[in-house]
């Protein structure tokens, strides 16, 4: 029998997990590993197996979770990828099969992705045009990944999404180019704001914008805002009957922005994190060593959950453990 949804004392329900695989990059974002990955000095403890994930799988569903979604660092990376998201879709009970990937090998994989029963897919590109890119990610490889967004849209997945994380200098500009690119394009893009982590606080203060001028502004040229699902996450969603796209924004420094929190993060190590910027960490690896013991998750989750702070302290300047997003997965 799958399970009820777990509540939290703010009466939040967990449907949603975020599952990083790995922390490994080959990318390097300037707001996330600007140096690229590093392996950790002192001995690192490894990446949850498959084994693993197949009874972290069956131990969520049983506790009433119904979507994944599976990041890094950069999952694709991980090369028994598509039998995870098979793990998954062979998972009674979780009918949202996502990835979040930076989308460098999107064009080779999608058709694999698919087939391994993924329903919907985040790829991020930062910026559209291609030396902005370079300098943001640390690659030249813009047209690779839009050549994947492309390969994507024709496959049809549930849903496609492009994840840009805003930033002061050139929000105006891409907002422009990326209203061109949603015309034609059945595709939601997601504007992000730059949230604080240990490592990377300078580089958010100097080039951190709100999404409120960006709201302003679709608004005041016909944008109109969608109704929330229960599903689709944080973001505020806008529609123009002129746009096969859409224009989302996640403002995780706007007010009440952790009320609709629906999510709980598994780090590649198997520490479940209640937060993304909250201090503490538990690993639930031991649960995951059988599935009969992963059937037991739910009531641990339950228990933790008791301490789930209402909202995060972003505002106030408090990160957490956040040291970087590559570690748990954004
Ligand atoms: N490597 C994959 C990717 O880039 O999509 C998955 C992991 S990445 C950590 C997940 C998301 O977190 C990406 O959309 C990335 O842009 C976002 N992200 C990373 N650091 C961030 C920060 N400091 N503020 C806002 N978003 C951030
Ligand atoms: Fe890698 Fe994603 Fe972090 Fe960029 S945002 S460095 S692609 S983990």
């Amino acid at each position: 029998m799958l399970g009820a949804m777990l509540t939290d004392a703010y009466a939040r329900k967990f449907s949603y997990l975020r599952l990083s695989i790995t922390e490994k990059c080959n990318f390097s974002c300037k707001y996330c590993l600007p140096e690229g990955y590093k392996p950790s000095a002192h001995a690192p403890e490894p990446e949850l197996s498959l084994s693993e994930i197949r009874n972290l799988l069956a131990g969520i569903s049983h506790a009433g979770f119904r979507k994944i979604r599976i990041t890094g660092g950069e999952p694709t990376l991980r090369p028994d990828l598509l039998q995870i998201i098979e793990a998954a879709s062979e998972t009674p009970g979780i009918e949202i099969r996502a990835l979040s990937t930076n989308g460098w090998n999107l064009r080779s994989i999608s058709k694999k992705l698919k087939l391994a029963g993924l329903t919907h897919l985040n790829v991020s590109v930062d910026s559209l045009d291609r030396q902005r890119f370079l300098k943001l990610c640390g690659r030249d490889s813009l047209h690779l990944v839009l050549a994947g967004i492309e390969e994507a849209l024709a496959l049809q997945f549930a849903g496609v999404k492009i994840n840009a994380v805003l930033h002061r200098d050139s929000a105006q500009s891409e907002l422009e180019h990326f209203l061109e690119y949603v015309k034609s394009r059945p595709l939601t893009v997601r504007f992000i704001e730059l949230m604080r982590t240990g490592e990377r606080g300078e580089y958010r203060d100097r080039h951190f914008l709100s999404a409120g001028g960006l709201k302003l502004h679709l608004l005041a040229r016909g944008w109109k805002p969608l109704e929330r699902e229960l599903s689709s996450g944080p973001a505020h969603e806008f529609y123009h009957p002129d746009f096969s796209g859409r224009i989302g924004l996640i403002a995780p420094h706007s007010d009440g922005f952790c009320e609709s929190c629906n999510r709980l993060r598994v780090t590649s190590q198997g520490k479940l994190k209640l937060c993304l910027f909250g201090e503490k960490d538990e690993s639930i690896r031991p649960f995951l060593q059988s599935k009969e013991v992963a059937l037991g998750l739910d009531l641990r989750i339950q228990q933790l959950l008791v301490q789930k702070p209402g909202a995060h302290f972003l505002s106030e300047g408090r990160t957490g453990g956040a040291r970087n997003f590559s570690v748990m997965g954004g």
